[in-house]
């Protein structure tokens, strides 16, 4: 069954709706098969928590024996409220002031660097503090075999043909360098084509001789639609692990080999409940508006991703072609012409993969609240987030007085 073993619909009632569910068996699932799937002596499993930040979550995947990936210090934060220790913190911030990386540095976490201004400064204000370097290596892969170097006009990390300057910064400031990183984003489908990008930064990473560890990102990807092609990360890891051993020998020393996943570990693990609120036809579609939309999941609005939607509440209905839309005051849509059970007014519906950037791209657009979490895990369902109320859209909002009808 959906939602670990616990009746969705019996948390809808408990609930109420919209809700974020998930299930820790899927995100200890995909954590298992990944760590197995490299066979070198130092490997670490960074979790990027901008995907999915609920505190739980970060406990879980702490207990699994994550690192854990950090984009902005409210996230280091958060990590270290969530009991991750410093040295397992990387912070990987794109565009921060050297203020914000001294607040990290505060805490002891990891820092990786995306631009030179930051490393130059960083360079003269703490010297000492060893630093690892963001790469962009300029590969762009698509979604074959055919590989075409792009990404020149990128703004994160530093261009690969700017690694003289870089040896010249860190000569003059004395700083130290110990990580070469990338994160291109891309979908890792063909290992070869990843191959090819992790030979570019292991070729920078040469150049660097105090190194700790290699971060190679992440572009797991997982499936989305029934039969889409997801990483092969058994295939995918047994390559890797042979170049990078081959690489740690000439080296002369074990380094860490980093990846850095987001979606691969959590997006399956969550389900979206939604209730329909209207079934409408008009000449060209037959709508079914739910009780949710563009600020609970913005995903298909924001990058046209496609995220399966079923019936629950009437799964062996005659299926109709539908187009699922939300209530927001802009044109919402979660998918055109779905082939869905055919929906009454006040069935639930489900929306797959929903763990990842899912509710924490949440916005409270249209004054709306932001939905519940609940966490499934063997078997219980526990709220982790409570939905929002009105005092939560009023809490930081100041009323002044001079709008006051007498002032005025
Ligand atoms: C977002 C992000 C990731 C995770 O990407 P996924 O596609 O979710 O796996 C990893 N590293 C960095 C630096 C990121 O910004």
């Amino acid at each position: 069954m959906l939602t670990g073993g616990v009746d969705p619909l019996q948390l809808v009632e408990e609930f109420d709706s919209p809700i974020y569910v998930y299930d820790t068996a899927i995100i200890k699932r995909q954590f298992k098969r990944m760590k197995s799937a490299f066979g070198v002596k130092q490997f670490k499993i960074n979790y990027a928590c901008k995907a999915l930040t609920n505190i739980n979550i970060l406990k879980l995947l702490r207990e699994l024996g994550s690192g854990i990936d950090c984009v902005s210090i409210q996230e280091v934060q958060l990590a270290i409220h969530a009991g991750f220790k410093p040295h397992d913190i990387m912070f990987t911030p794109n565009g921060v002031s050297l203020e914000e990386i001294e607040l990290a540095l505060g805490y002891g976490v990891r820092i990786n660097i995306d631009n030179i201004s930051i490393l130059e400064q960083m360079g003269h204000a703490h010297p000492n503090v060893p630093v690892g370097i963001r790469i962009n290596p300029h590969v762009f892969a698509g979604g074959n075999a055919k590989i075409s170097v792009g990404h020149i006009d990128s703004k994160f990390g530093i261009s690969i043909h700017q690694m003289p300057h870089v040896l010249k910064v860190i000569e003059a400031t004395g700083q130290t360098i110990d990580g070469i990183h990338m994160h291109t984003g891309s979908d890792i489908l063909d290992s070869d084509v990843f191959l090819y990008a992790a030979e570019i930064l292991l070729n920078v990473a040469r150049d660097f001789k105090d190194l700790t560890y290699v971060d190679f990102g992440s572009g797991f990807k997982v499936p989305y639609k029934q039969n889409d092609i997801s990483t092969d990360v058994e295939d995918f890891g047994e390559k890797i692990t042979a170049r990078f051993n081959e690489f740690c020998e000439k080296y002369g020393r074990d380094l860490t080999l980093i990846f850095e996943p987001g979606k691969y570990l959590v997006s399956e693990s969550g389900y979206f409940l939604v209730k329909v609120n209207v079934v409408k036809s008009t000449p060209a579609s037959l709508f079914a508006g739910i009780d949710s939309g563009m600020n609970h999941l913005i995903r298909p609005m924001f990058y046209d991703s496609y995220h399966r939607i079923e019936n629950i509440s009437q799964p062996n209905g005659r299926p109709r072609i539908y187009t699922v839309v939300g209530y927001i005051c802009e044109t919402d849509t979660f998918g055109v012409n779905r082939k869905i059970s055919e929906i009454r007014e006040g069935d639930i519906l489900c929306f797959h993969n929903a763990g990842a950037y899912c509710f924490s791209m949440a916005s409270n657009y249209n004054s709306r609240f932001r939905p519940a979490e609940v966490m499934v895990h063997e078997g219980e369902a526990y709220l982790i987030r409570k939905r929002e109320t009105m005092d939560d859209l009023m809490r930081n909002q100041v009323e002044v007085k001079i709008l006051e009808k007498a002032t005025i």
